[in-house]
């Protein structure tokens, strides 16, 4: 059970141990990266892709029992990235998937103009200063400087609210001089391809990467339904990649070009769609707190009437408190209730028919549709902010446990620190590392490599035998392995190991032939 509540890791340490330990990396490095892409190294991938299968068995093959206790059935899709261009004009993507823009004409920035805060003079004289939200200390220092006047004289205004008549007085982030920021603009966020050898820029070639995997569930509704014999209420889920031109990719893999969603549509009768948005709601929140995630770091936000789509009626965000947003939230997920919209619009636009007829009843009706929308990429941020501590540990790995540290500060006397990545076994990268006690000597090499090999078999196994133990150990709590197991001297004598844990850093000896039952049972 956790006590203390750790402080959030800043971005900071966060992207540099990504790099430093092969979780994630810049995309295209080697030639300075491209703004708004990134490369899962070997670590990374694994966490993703142990991500990615807990949801689908959880949501896919064994979903919760429904409100009623009633086992429910969700069945699983891989639909194409791109997709008749006729989808996003009913989605409406095409028409409305837009983001408003503002451009800076003397730094050639680019910003989300809803992400843009302005200070804006109560007094209604003088400059205004923007600043990209959450921060805010480059406008402070100007005011400060330039203004000659305090930042309790101002009010902060988003720059996509601000008076248009303001604009002319208003310093960019980037900019040397004020006035330099264009007007927001609508920008449409779906990246644009062309299809067939001899394509062109024409329109009748012009093709989209999917913004979202949710469309290509609602197009392939009624495969389902005439091959899977489902009833409803169902769910259809989906994991995959989504591209959006963000106009302002930031806060590493928060928010970036390319990235993977797990989106569930769930379908059912209109007079149950308020049950069960409530029951999904919370299923969200539970399954997230099964993963570990502290629900001192999690939060439900309803979201506001002016929010909502047209056609929603509800809209409930899961927000995460990461390390650039703390003490405040971001969205991790959205679940929607999204009424009979999709179904409709594409029924209305294919011409297919898209209601449901339910043989009990003789009803025939558009199913109404509950929506848990999770970003991938965006739940492996969460699983390394949440994972990332800092302790204080014993010198020489002897007496005592580890002690929370403040990040940053120094470990008192007869303590060193350590960097732990505090992964559920059944996320963690690697689960077991193996290490003969000396390099040196055949028989713990032998012993040690013949455990490696076996263990490989079931689990992603690491194998060291180089340093000292004790930085070994280190290494791996870096990385956030479980179990590491050490051949010695007694293993070859009584056919032993040792079993060291992550988080307590206690040390047990158990028989090699119970090693792969005591790791079952753990690594769930
Ligand atoms: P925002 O308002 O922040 O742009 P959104 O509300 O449009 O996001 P949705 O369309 O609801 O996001 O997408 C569902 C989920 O997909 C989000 O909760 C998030 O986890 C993930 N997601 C959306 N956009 C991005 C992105 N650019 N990078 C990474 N993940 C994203």
């Amino acid at each position: 059970m956790k006590t203390e509540h750790k402080t959030p890791v800043s971005l900071e340490t966060l992207t540099a141990l990504c790099k430093r330990r092969g979780f994630i990396f810049q995309s295209s490095e080697i030639y300075n990266g491209l703004n708004g892409f990134w490369d899962f190294g070997p670590l990374g991938t694994e966490l993703k892709n142990n991500l990615r299968d807990a949801w689908w068995q959880d949501m896919v093959r064994n979903p919760p029992l429904g409100p009623d206790g009633e086992m429910i059935d969700i069945v699983g899709l891989d639909s194409s990235i791109i997709q008749n261009p006729k989808v996003w004009a009913a989605s409406g993507h095409l028409g409305g998937f837009n983001d408003p823009m503002a451009d800076c004409r003397e730094s050639k920035s680019r910003y989300r103009a809803d992400h843009l805060m302005v200070y804006v003079p109560e007094s209604g004289e003088g400059t205004a200063f923007a600043f990209l939200e959450g921060e805010p200390s480059v406008a402070e220092k100007r005011i400060k400087k330039k203004a000659k006047s305090d930042p309790s004289a101002y009010k902060v205004v988003p720059y996509n609210e601000l008076d248009p008549a303001l604009i002319p007085t208003v310093w960019g982030p980037d900019a040397q001089e004020p006035g330099t920021l264009t007007e927001p603009r609508q920008f449409n966020l779906m990246f644009k391809t062309f299809i067939g050898a001899m394509a062109g820029e024409g329109d009748e070639n012009t093709a989209y990467l999917r913004p979202e995997t949710a469309q290509g569930i609602f197009i392939n509704y009624k495969n389902v339904v005439d091959t899977m014999r489902v009833k409803l209420p169902f769910g259809i889920g989906q994991i995959g990649k989504s591209f959006r031109n963000e106009v302002t990719p930031r806060n590493f893999i928060f928010r970036s070009r390319e990235f993977e969603q797990m989106e569930l549509e769930w379908f059912c009768h209109p007079d149950e769609a308020t049950k069960w948005y409530d029951f999904w709601v919370q299923t969200r929140l539970d399954w997230w707190e099964s993963l570990g995630v502290d629900m001192r770091n999690l939060r439900r936000r309803d979201h506001d009437e002016d929010e909502l789509a047209h056609y929603s009626t509800a809209c409930a965000d899961v927000e995460y408190q990461y390390g650039f947003t703390a003490p405040g939230f971001g969205e991790l997920e959205g679940i929607a209730h999204r009424g009979n919209y999709d179904l409709s619009q594409h029924q209305e636009a294919s011409g297919t028919k898209l209601e449901y007829f339910d043989q009990e009843t003789n009803e025939k009706f558009i199913p109404h549709v509950i929506e848990p929308s999770s970003g991938l990429s965006r739940g492996v941020l969460v699983l390394l902010n949440e994972a990332y501590t800092e302790e204080f540990v014993p010198k020489g790995n002897t007496e005592g446990g580890p002690l929370l540290a403040e990040p940053g500060t120094r470990p008192p006397e007869g303590y060193e620190s350590r960097v732990v990545l505090k992964f559920a076994p059944r996320l963690a990268p690697i689960k077991v590392a193996i290490f003969p006690l000396l390099k040196n000597r055949e028989e713990l090499v032998n012993k040690a490599k013949d455990l490696y090999a076996d263990l490989r078999k079931t689990w992603p196994v690491f194998y060291d035998q180089t340093g000292a133990i004790g930085r070994r150990y280190r290494r791996q709590d870096e990385i956030g392995t479980p179990y590491c197991v050490t051949v010695d001297f007694d293993s070859l004598e009584d056919d032993t190991v040792t079993i060291r844990d992550r988080d307590s850093m206690e040390q047990h000896r158990i028989p090699i032939t119970e090693l792969r039952s005591w790791l079952q049972s753990k690594l769930v």
